[in-house]
């Protein structure tokens, strides 16, 4: 029987909870120990593959090729597991799974309610995920505030679960925001007083409060939260502003809430095994090695790109530093805008907005020899940028023009007949057979990455762009698909049609990013 943990959040959404979740499976991570992560999700999108990662933040995509929230990029780069697409519960996705049920008669002669049909079966599901990941804790984070009309009916689900399994088998982390008032120069502990009473409305209390504050919480914060929300001094936790999100399982290990946790539950605990991931995360607070320009669209608090971001922050520790990343927005771009970065991405996107800057950005590296990568859409850009320099083409993509005449990106054959948007595209891991500096870079001749995308090198200008040059030094064993592209006479040129960062976690870095950033320190 695994034991439970379930994470809530109290007074704003944005906390962080998702952090919290994956320090904590991080401290209680031991190698005969399966911990497994599960996100409840309170929106009526199936997955999050519909909405507009500017707005809700990046889309994460699993080896099975589930779309799913970001906060399972946190778990993975965090634990260096493989999720399951399953592990992501939306309210969209629990919905539709009742309905279907009660067409198929499963509910026959009975009135289908929230309670208890959608909490048995929400109950069952974390049961199912149990099984699945044969785990021995499993980790449930409920997204959205206590007191959001949309997670209710999971938090109720949480209440039964504590009711029914013996004390020792649950334990509930409960995250709020503890504001600093300038004006009175102290931290205010009322509005997370507030939340563990609408928490106790739907009857449940807290085993830890983590404080989500500037600074650590004061003697005198810890000390009211613990009187008015019925926890114990030490199971009042700080979660700080920190220079680096990987300190924060260093940041509860010094509080002793692994230890605690454990006791709680009565697993075993090794303190002491974050030895190698303090090191790493020293690293990040040292001088930059490189400076990296991220060629998207932008808006402002932008997430869209969390999983590039880390990755090349992975790939930085391994070298022994850190990395500045700057985001530089290709809607305005000039040239210029790139002077005294060491290295360029190029991420994924849809649509046309930000294109044309994308392809002067690509121009400019490939000229004056500067570092750049380029991923999916900015692979298909890269070859596009090619097409038209080189092979004085006029070429693009048919996702971004009808108008031209060389569709040197064009949408894949398997893609013509969708009609339905959500979970559509190409997704998930596919293989790779690889040459060139591929090959040397990943040491196989076979890769695995996971892709997300429609469009695809349109194999009928792939002689051309061979011939003068731009070789192709990966495809899919299949269907011949072009997976990777490169220059030979450039530091580092090199486009995938994958996306290597989904790969990346922080004590195992993806090794083409590796390798670019090594490029950019040159
Ligand atoms: N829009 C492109 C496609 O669908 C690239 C997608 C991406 O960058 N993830 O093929």
């Amino acid at each position: 029987m695994p034991k439970w943990i379930f994470v809530t959040g109290g007074v704003l959404s944005g906390l962080g909870k998702g952090l919290v979740s994956a320090s904590i499976s991080k401290l209680l991570q031991e190698e005969e120990r399966n911990i497994v992560p599960i996100k409840c999700d309170g929106y009526l999108n199936v997955d999050p593959g519909t909405m507009n990662p500017h707005e809700h933040g990046e889309v994460f995509v699993l080896e099975d090729g589930t779309e799913v929230d970001m906060d399972f990029g946190h778990y993975e780069r965090f634990l260096g597991i493989e999720c399951r697409g399953d592990w992501n519960l939306t309210s969209g996705r629990v919905f539709s799974d009742v309905i279907q049920k009660e067409r198929n008669g499963e509910y026959l002669g009975k009135t289908v309610q929230m309670v208890p049909h959608v909490t048995d079966h929400i109950k069952k599901k974390w049961g199912e995920n149990a099984s699945q990941g044969d785990a021995d804790v499993v980790m449930v984070e409920v997204g959205g505030t206590v007191g959001d009309m949309e997670n209710q009916f999971y938090l109720e689900a949480v209440r039964q679960m504590r009711n029914e399994l013996p004390d020792q088998d649950t334990y509930l982390v409960h995250t709020t925001l503890v504001p600093y008032l300038d004006a009175v120069g102290e931290q205010k502990t009322k509005p997370t007083q507030h939340s563990v009473k609408e928490l106790r409305e739907l009857g449940l209390e807290p085993d830890m409060v983590a404080g989500r504050s500037e600074d650590r919480l004061t003697e005198e914060s810890v000390e009211k939260i613990s009187l008015f929300c019925d926890v114990d001094e030490k199971e009042v936790i700080s979660d700080p502003n920190m220079d680096t999100v990987y300190r924060l399982p260093l940041v509860f290990q010094d509080q002793d809430a692994g230890s605690i946790i454990s006791e709680s539950l009565g697993i075993q605990y090794s303190s002491g095994s974050l030895e190698d991931w303090r090191e790493r995360t020293e690293n990040l607070s040292s001088g930059p090695l490189a400076k990296i320009a991220l060629c998207g669209k932008y808006t402002e608090m932008d997430d869209s790109y969390a999983s590039i971001e880390e990755a090349l922050k992975h790939s930085a520790v391994e070298i022994g530093g850190s990395v500045e990343i700057q985001q530089v927005d290709t809607e305005e771009f000039d040239p210029e805008d790139l002077e005294g970065f060491d290295g360029v991405v190029i991420p994924g996107g849809f649509g046309s907005r930000g294109v044309q800057g994308k392809i002067e950005a690509i121009r400019h590296c490939r000229r004056e020899g500067i570092p750049l990568l380029g991923i999916c859409y900015g692979m298909q850009l890269m070859s596009i940028e090619y097409a038209r320099t080189v092979l004085d083409l006029d070429a693009a993509s048919e996702e971004f023009s009808d108008d031209h005449e060389d569709s040197v990106i064009k949408e894949m054959k398997e893609q013509k007949n969708v009609e339905k948007m959500g979970g559509t595209m190409r997704l998930g891991s596919y293989k790779a057979e690889v040459s060139g500096r591929v090959e040397s870079i990943y040491g196989s001749k076979e890769v695995e990455e996971r892709h997300r995308h429609r469009y695809e090198l349109n194999p009928e200008y792939e002689e051309r762009l061979e011939a003068e040059g731009l070789r192709i030094s990966g495809r899919n064993p299949e269907s011949g698909l072009a997976e990777f592209i490169e220059l030979e006479d450039h530091r580092f040129f090199i486009g995938t049609q994958a996306h290597p960062e989904f790969t990346s976690s922080f004590e195992d870095p993806n090794p083409l990013y590796l390798e670019f950033l090594n490029s950019c320190t040159e």
